[in-house]
């Protein structure tokens, strides 16, 4: 499958979200975090579906928006920063600069930390089977 991105949305100059497009499955939009711990951009897939209504793209930094696109009225409002051109880095697809994970926040870490069925993110979080949700000191309420 070969899809095609056309919307991207910075925050602190990484990608905060990313919409791609392709033939049978309309739009993606893709999370992408940031984990300092590793020096990693992990990006997932948040949802996907059409966009009648443009482009609503999350963050509160610059965006950018492919030729052809239109916003949304909710990232329209925004009346953020809209950059002209975008690194290719950023155009590649599949995506080489990240590594495909979840994430979770600590708040004792201070990091988004990538989630993996084998591994606890760090010491403060717990996966807790009985809450089929994340646990411990590090898990904000
Ligand atoms: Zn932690």
């Amino acid at each position: 499958m070969c899809e095609k991105v056309i919307a991207v949305a910075f925050d602190d100059g990484k990608p905060f979200s990313i919409v791609t497009v392709s033939g049978k499955r309309g739009f993606s939009f893709y999370d992408v975090d940031y984990c300092k711990r590793d020096k990693t951009l992990y990006y997932h897939l948040s949802g996907f579906g059409s966009a009648p209504y443009g482009i609503e793209i999350e963050g509160c930094g610059e965006y950018w928006l492919a030729d052809g696109y239109r916003l949304g009225r909710y990232t329209k409002r925004q009346k953020r920063p809209r950059l002209e051109t975008l690194d290719a880095k950023w155009q590649c697809w599949p995506f080489e600069w990240g590594i495909k994970s979840d994430t979770v926040y600590c708040k004792i870490c201070k990091d988004r930390l990538p989630t993996s069925e084998t591994e606890t993110p760090c010491q403060h979080i717990h996966w807790s089977v009985r809450k089929s949700w994340w646990a411990g000191r590090g898990v904000c309420d």
